[in-house]
């Protein structure tokens, strides 16, 4: 399990690279709940997602040579624009592998944050593949999306603001999914707090950690299209660091429905004024719907924001998009 200590190491490293994202209340939910409920804005991070945290952690700890080797990932959404940017600030080689069902867009996004684009084969696993063989034969390192220590370190800077912006809460929603975010934040939550209440919010289609809790190791469980797209995605059969600590320090984890989160990124935008992608509505969506009940101040967590705009628009004019049809990921 990693140490308090790491995730203090990690703010001292990336403090000029990311953004204190501001804290603010938001007055319907906290009338709707009848206790103070707070917005940890950190879908207004750089890039778009508190991801930029963990992966300047993962950049800042390589020695000089891995450096100049340069760094390599899978991911095309949040992740992989948080490799390339932190990679582009210190001016480090970052190649993001991708299959030919990626979409343009998505291509283009991890080009303009100064990226190269490996374009190999038809399946994220070919794509994995692809970064297996630069890390064999290249000497590039792969950065992880989450189970890796200095990337969960870095997503617990977020942690570190959060006792300071708001000592007296009591409960954190935390979306969840690989467990990188929610495994740094509780160790720092905690470690400031051991009394405070740390709750994982997933999607109903496709909650791994939730059913590897169940089963009390990792599992694999059928991926299911959902607006929550950041969320998509096992755990790792090999699991090294979050399911551990997700077991150790997290009270809770409840899921919400595709319409729950449809509804809760309408109330993100109609009362709060603000466009956040389906991964980030989890927790409004677990406060609206009463999967929780807290029993004093909240902190719901907005991790995200990178979600399309015309799929957004859809949502906003009331709709709860067919997923099933894939439209969620386009
Ligand atoms: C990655 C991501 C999550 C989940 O983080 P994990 O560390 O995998 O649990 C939540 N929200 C957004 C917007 C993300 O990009």
């Amino acid at each position: 399990m990693l140490a308090f200590t790491q995730v203090l190491e990690a703010r001292r490293r990336i403090g000029d690279l990311v953004l204190r994202t501001p804290l603010r209340e938001a007055a319907g939910l906290s009338q709707r709940v009848g206790l103070p409920v707070w917005l940890k804005c950190e879908h207004q991070q750089i890039t778009g997602s508190f991801k930029l945290r963990g992966a300047s952690n993962a950049l800042l700890a390589l020695d000089n040579e891995a450096r100049a080797r340069g760094v390599v990932t899978a991911s095309t959404g949040n992740h992989g624009r948080a490799v390339a940017f932190a990679a582009r600030r210190l001016g480090v080689r970052a190649v993001v592998c991708m299959s030919n069902l990626v979409p343009a867009n998505k291509v283009e996004a991890v080009q303009s944050l100064g990226a190269e684009v490996r374009i190999v084969g038809q399946s994220q696993d070919d794509a994995q593949r692809e970064v297996d063989r630069l890390v064999a034969d290249a000497g590039m390192t792969m950065v992880p999306p989450f189970d890796d220590a200095n990337v969960i370190a870095g997503q617990g800077t977020l942690g570190l603001e959060l006792m300071e912006q708001a000592p007296d809460t009591t409960v954190l929603l935390i979306p969840l999914s690989g467990g990188g975010l929610i495994s740094g934040v509780a160790l720092a939550a905690k470690t400031l707090n051991p009394d405070i209440r740390v709750i994982g919010v997933s999607m109903e289609r496709g909650a791994a950690m939730q059913a590897s809790l169940g089963a009390r190791h990792p599992v694999e469980i059928e991926e299911l299209p959902t607006l929550a797209d950041s969320l998509g995605g096992g755990i790792g059969l090999d699991n090294r660091h979050t399911f551990a600590m997700v077991q150790a320090m997290v009270d809770e984890v409840v899921t919400v429905s595709e319409d729950e989160i449809a509804e809760a990124i309408r109330t993100a935008y109609f009362e709060e004024g603000e466009v956040i992608e389906g991964a980030a509505a989890v927790g409004i969506a677990a406060l609206a719907g009463r999967k929780v009940r807290p029993s004093g101040p909240v902190i719901v967590v907005l991790s995200g924001r990178n979600i399309d705009m015309q799929l957004h628009a859809r949502i906003i004019g009331g709709a709860t998009p067919d997923i099933a049809s894939g439209a969620a990921h386009a």
